[in-house]
């Protein structure tokens, strides 16, 4: 029998009689069984964060940072149970399932440190002959209840990206977890629970979109957080009203390996970057353009790389690649590839469909207009391109929509500060890949990519508001 997971709603452990099986991406095997909350649930939901949050905010620091305690350690105890969990429903290999949950960890111990420091500013007044005496404070106040909704693929830590800031300020989170791989933080919110955490003050509660809309639409929420594809993204924030509206969305990521760089550095990472969890990585390296002198030898040896790469079951302990989340996501991947060829595209490995997994593909001479460079592939495919000029190469990099975060090898210090300047994007990362994150950095992107940035302080900074105290000193 799979096991049943209610959700969390208002403070209390419901379901309804929309029942979702989630299976295995790898096998179809049930993993486990939950429900949608409806509207009515919702409604409960938003009222008791409303009231929830007339407790948060008069959270003293010290008792939000022993909630995040009780949180973290929470999690630490149910790493392992959490990493197969992220295994089994979202196809992760287990060894990335454990590093996602680490993440999780580390992502609730650094609110702890944030909740200690939310500090303001004094600032001068005394600057015009009406104003003298005059100095003013500011201090940041929680806004009120926040809806978030997150992606599938780190169904773990990308919510945790949302609920740890919304307790570290003082506010309240109503959180759709994504309704392919919504378990990992059903189970979650039992930490919640045990942790303490004010009654209603966060519910975590998959839905369907018709319900989830009033996520979007509802006033009585002051900011929506939002991780997923930017399509869906850019309409929420068109339907948004009022509230502040966080956008963490995708991109095709770019990575220049310069005439200097160190291959023994850049191949590996590159490998890593392109085709960790199949490529379903929001800064997954999708375009890799490397300097003339140095392309024989980098096609030759990542391609060496790229075969040596495992395809299986992700909770074997050996397994590089998984399935992809779902037949849909290989079909498409399938559809493009096929396409990019027929535009002229050559493939240099790979290519196709297996079941749901995909095979690691790499490509040369694609089309820029073709779908597997222009648009996000979110797929384990990767596309080369030789240049001949560094700044050429920063030009293509830009040649975008997109704009998340974008890697340079290099052993040029002019060309690390140059790539720092001219590069259109959240995060440029000198000698790895676009996919490095750790998680209190600042991290989000610009153009299509999305609105603001997360990691902890600076979404905190969302989820507040400074008010300012002005002082007169008669
Ligand atoms: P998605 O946009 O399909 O779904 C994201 C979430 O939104 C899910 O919970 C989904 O159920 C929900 N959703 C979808 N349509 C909705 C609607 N109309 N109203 C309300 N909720 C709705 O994305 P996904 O397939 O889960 O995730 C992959 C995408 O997320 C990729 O584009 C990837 O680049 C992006 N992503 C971005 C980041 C980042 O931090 N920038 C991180 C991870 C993933």
């Amino acid at each position: 029998m799979a096991r049943e997971y209610p959700f969390y709603c208002a403070g209390e452990w419901r379901t309804s009689s929309d029942r979702l099986e989630i299976r295995n991406p790898y096998n179809d095997e049930l993993v486990g069984v939950t429900y949608n909350a409806t509207d009515q649930d919702l409604e409960d939901a938003i009222v008791a964060a409303q009231r929830a949050f007339e407790v948060t905010r008069k959270l003293q620091g010290y008792e939000r940072a022993e909630i995040l305690q009780r949180m973290a350690d929470g999690l630490r105890k149910r790493q392992e149970e959490i990493a197969r969990l992220i295994a089994m429903e979202a196809g992760k290999p287990i060894r990335d399932a454990r590093v996602e949950a680490a993440r999780g960890v580390f992502t609730l111990q650094t609110a702890v440190e944030e909740a200690k420091r939310i500090g303001g500013e004094t600032i001068p007044l005394d600057l015009m002959p009406y104003s003298q005496g005059r100095f003013g404070i500011t201090r940041r106040f929680p806004i009120g209840p926040i809806a978030g909704i997150s992606p599938f693929n780190f169904p773990l830590n990308l919510a945790l990206h949302k609920i740890a800031p919304a307790i570290a300020s003082g506010n309240t989170i109503v959180l759709k977890p994504p309704s392919r791989d919504p378990l990992t933080m059903l189970t979650f919110a039992e930490i919640v629970e045990e942790a303490g955490v004010p009654k209603g003050a966060v519910s975590i509660m998959p839905m369907d979109r018709k319900v989830g809309d009033r996520l979007v639409t509802d006033d009585r929420f002051k900011l929506l957080t939002f991780t997923g594809s930017p399509d869906v993204g850019w309409d929420l924030k068109a339907r948004a009203g009022k509230k502040k509206v966080v956008l963490e969305l995708g991109g095709n990521a770019g990575v220049v390996v310069d005439r200097t760089a160190n291959l023994d550095v850049a191949v590996p990472r590159i490998r890593v970057g392109a085709f960790a969890y199949a490529g379903q990585v929001c800064i997954s390296v999708q375009r890799v353009y490397v300097h003339r002198s140095r392309w024989d030898e980098f096609v030759e040896r990542f391609l060496a790389e790229v075969r040596q790469m495992k395809m299986g079951d992700p909770l074997d302990e050996s397994t590089d690649l998984g399935p992809m989340i779902d037949d849909k996501a290989a079909r498409r991947t399938q559809d493009w590839v096929e396409s990019a060829v027929a535009e002229g595209a050559k493939m240099l490995i790979g290519g196709k469909a297996e079941g749901r997994f995909f095979q690691p593909t790499v490509l040369v001479d694609v089309p820029k207009t073709s779908f597997v460079c222009s648009r996000e592939a979110f797929a384990p495919l990767v596309n080369l391109w030789p240049f001949d000029d560094f700044e050429e190469a920063l030009a293509e990099v830009n040649d975008s929509v997109y704009g998340l975060q974008a890697g340079v090898f290099t052993s040029s210090l002019e060309h690390a500060l140059r790539a720092f300047e001219v590069l259109e994007v959240g995060g440029v990362i000198i000698n790895d890949v676009p996919t490095f994150r750790v998680d209190h950095m600042p991290y989000g992107g610009v153009k299509d990519s999305g609105l603001s940035r997360e990691g902890l302080r600076y979404a905190i900074e969302d989820m507040t508001e400074p008010r300012l105290l002005v002082f007169n000193r008669v």
